[in-house]
């Protein structure tokens, strides 16, 4: 890892998130294994591997939904708080888009952006509902902003969910595998979502397993197996010449 060119060009700025030395385990499970990265601000991670790698795990203790072991995580210079006020101002920072779109079901798609603005980051609803309309157009659903999520459909969905995590005017996105439980016809349009917020200058994690998305989009591809980050590099290096024998299997079966 410590040879990866990419990585030594991501250090020398002040990164935005760092984890070192992060373990976790659930029981006898040693499922993040001294894991250590740093992401720069405005970069794009794209994090792939096996199913049970700790891909997701990885994702969910950036955000505090899971708890670490040992180690450190901070988010630009400020460690991972335990709860309160800090996890809530926390998780407004860290924007978190999931695999089930987790939409608040008997709300409308405009409110289910504006709540967690007024609630959380205490912002005035005239002013959180234009924010709100302003981001559905981004995401190209500015028109169902008076429906609710079952009327939309699932593509719809996730641009929502994509609309309200910016909401909260996040420093960092992290994507579990935002696209895996819609219709093939509309992964594309959440991808275009994520590739413009990517040219916006968003810092993003990704896990994914659209490849093409990773080619075009993301800086850095880090491939995990069992715990542990085995190969990270840049997608074209990555994609074209991978060094670990995990990579190759990995890739021979997906691409
Ligand atoms: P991935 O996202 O790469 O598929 P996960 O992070 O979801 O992997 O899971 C990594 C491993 O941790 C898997 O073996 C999974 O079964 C296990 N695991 C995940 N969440 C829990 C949990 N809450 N309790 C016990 N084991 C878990
Ligand atoms: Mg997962």
């Amino acid at each position: 890892m410590t040879e990866s060119p990419v990585e030594d060009s991501t250090t020398a700025a002040a990164p935005l998130v760092v984890l070192s030395k992060v373990n976790k385990h659930y029981g006898a499970l040693h499922v993040l294994q001294d894991i250590d990265l740093r992401i720069a601000q405005g970069e794009v991670v794209v994090l792939i591997g096996p199913s049970g790698s700790g891909k997701s795990t990885l994702c969910r203790t950036i955000n505090r939904l899971e708890t670490i072991d040992s180690g450190t995580i901070t988010i630009d210079g400020r460690p991972l708080p335990d709860e309160g006020k800090e996890l809530a101002r926390l998780r407004a920072e860290v924007g978190m888009v999931f695999q089930s779109f987790n939409l608040f079901a008997h709300k409308t798609v405009l409110e289910n952006v504006v709540i967690g603005q007024v609630k959380v980051r205490k912002v005035p609803r005239p002013q959180a509902e234009k924010t709100a309309r302003e981001l559905l157009e981004r995401v190209g659903v500015g028109a169902q902003a008076d429906k609710f999520p079952a009327q939309l459909s699932g593509g719809q969905q996730q641009r929502v969910a994509i609309a309200r995590a910016l909401a909260m005017k996040p420093k960092v996105m992290l994507f579990d595998e935002p696209t895996s439980a819609l219709d093939p016809e509309m992964v594309n349009e959440v991808l275009e979502v994520m590739r413009q917020l990517a040219a916006d200058g968003m810092t993003m994690v990704v896990v994914t397993h659209e490849m093409g998305f990773a080619r075009s989009a993301a800086n850095r591809v880090l491939f995990m197996a069992d715990g542990k980050i085995v190969e990270q590099n840049t997608p074209d290096a990555f994609f074209t010449a991978p060094r670990s024998d995990r990579a190759k299997d990995f890739l021979s079966k997906i691409l």
